[in-house]
């Protein structure tokens, strides 16, 4: 068997897919001459977000017989043609949600405490109690849009911190009971707008969420109000987003993700209210570990022939 690993995986994983034969694994190869040569003979392929998988790569490949994704997010590989070419893809299901469930509340907790700011200022030798007296968390409204494996895992954290949520997901099954033991309230998508303090999205970028966040729906959105998006970059529209931090009509952004990584020129570099990071609220060592040894495991399953549970319907 030759499984090739195009981008980081973590040795625990890299263990694992030893056992059942010959890894070609480099860190760069998803964007290296060498990529094509290496798959000509793959029965697996390993991937994170960066490696194309589309008609052309399958061609590349002709024995492969499973795609796995060091994470959740599918927007890089055109199932369509997986499907049609009978490759099954794996998938690292919940492996970083609890990651990225506790970067939302470490940008809220940024946002309404102020602790970096606060302690820059009282190195500069000021003591600004007054100006540093902030909001709690406790009693606002945070707005889950996708309420799945992360919005779930968000949720039973920001119940702990007694905060009410409200949630938006046409795409929950009926008589689902994880909201209602939760207490998130399932509403529609302008009163999740409104009524939030804190908007975090949660939804798979697809055509349906492209632009999902523009002028007319940060226009519905408190003028106090932070929105957070760990999701993917084209969810919001980042041109409306801009204007609406610029101008004051929202608060704060916090984001992970963007539409281009590096968002190199983009104007909300410039803005003081928006809190950037590149792309790292899945990536703790927890996290990742977890991410590769379930890869690993279930891309070997799916060689031995076995069922996945983590195949993408
Ligand atoms: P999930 O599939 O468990 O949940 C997504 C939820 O969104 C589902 O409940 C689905 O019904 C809902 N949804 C789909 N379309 C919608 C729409 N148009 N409007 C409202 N809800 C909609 O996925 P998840 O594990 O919670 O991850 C969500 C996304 O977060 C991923 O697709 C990925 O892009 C992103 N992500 C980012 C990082 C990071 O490091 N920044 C890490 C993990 C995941």
């Amino acid at each position: 068997m030759k499984i090739v690993v195009t981008e980081l995986i973590w040795e625990e994983g890299l263990k694992i897919l030893r056992r059942l034969g010959e890894v070609v694994y480099e860190p760069g190869l998803w964007k290296s001459d060498a990529l094509p040569p290496a798959l000509a003979k793959a029965d697996a392929v390993i991937v994170r977000n960066q490696t194309r998988i589309n008609r052309e790569f399958l061609a590349l490949a002709p024995g492969l017989k499973v795609v796995g994704r060091l994470g959740v997010g599918l927007d890089n590989i055109d199932l369509a043609a997986c499907k049609e070419a009978g490759v099954p893809v794996v998938f690292a299901r919940n492996a970083n949600a609890i990651s990225v469930a506790e970067y939302v509340f470490a940008a809220m907790l940024s946002f309404s405490r102020r602790l970096d700011e606060a302690t820059l200022d009282v190195k500069k030798g000021n003591w600004n109690r007054r100006r540093f007296t902030l909001t709690e968390l406790y009693g606002k409204t945070l707005g889950l849009i996708g309420v799945g494996e992360i919005g779930t895992r968000l949720a039973a954290r920001a119940r702990a911190f007694g905060m009410i949520m409200l949630g938006y997901d046409p795409y929950l099954p009926p008589y689902e009971t994880v909201c209602t033991e939760m207490g998130v309230e399932i509403t529609g998508l302008d009163q999740v707008l409104s009524r939030s303090d804190f908007i975090s999205l949660h939804v798979p970028l697809n055509d349906d969420t492209r632009n999902l966040i523009n002028r007319e729906r940060l226009s519905l959105m408190k003028p106090g109000a932070y929105i957070i998006n760990t999701a993917r970059g084209g969810v919001i529209n980042e041109s409306d987003l801009y204007d609406a931090l610029r101008t004051g009509k929202i608060a704060g952004a916090a984001l992970d993700v963007m539409s281009e990584e590096p968002p190199a020129g983009s104007p909300l570099l410039d803005l003081d209210n928006v809190i950037l990071t590149p792309h790292i609220a899945g990536l703790t060592e927890e996290a990742q570990v977890r991410t590769s040894v379930l890869v690993a495991r279930e891309v070997c399953k799916v060689l031995q022939g076995q069922t996945s549970v983590c195949c993408v319907k």
